[in-house]
């Protein structure tokens, strides 16, 4: 658990980015949301989650606006994306992704929380 705590911060909080295809959440496909595991924000929801072949969850559509950054790093000009409730980094956005957006919200799982529509108990 601890590691898993300080992956998840390293991702959040240092723009880390998870092992491809290292997330539970690719095999993940009941209908549900999406939520920021730090803040428990809701930012995607599930009919909005494709297979992009990525290795990283990806979206084409978010349930809210996220905060976005122009990031330079690695010689590539790419789009972070962030919580807008607390300001952890989830990935980027491409885009590349399919329609009606065109877009690809490419998001580390480890910073995600999955909640199944009608609810799993909460504790
Ligand atoms: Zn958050």
């Amino acid at each position: 658990m601890s590691q898993n705590k300080s992956q998840q911060d390293a991702v959040a909080w240092a723009c880390g980015t998870e092992p491809p295809w290292s997330s539970p959440l690719l095999d993940e496909h009941r209908p549900g949301t999406y939520h920021c595991a730090l803040c428990d924000a809701a930012l995607f929801a599930s009919d909005s989650k494709f297979n992009s072949g990525s290795g990283w969850p990806s979206f084409f559509q978010t349930k809210t606006d996220l905060e976005t950054q122009d990031d330079h790093r690695h010689g590539m000009t790419r789009t972070e994306i962030k919580c807008p409730s607390c300001y952890a980094h989830l990935g980027h956005v491409f885009p590349d992704g399919p329609p009606p957006t065109g877009l690809r919200y490419c998001v580390n799982g480890i910073v995600l929380r999955f909640l199944p529509d009608g609810g799993e108990t909460q504790a």
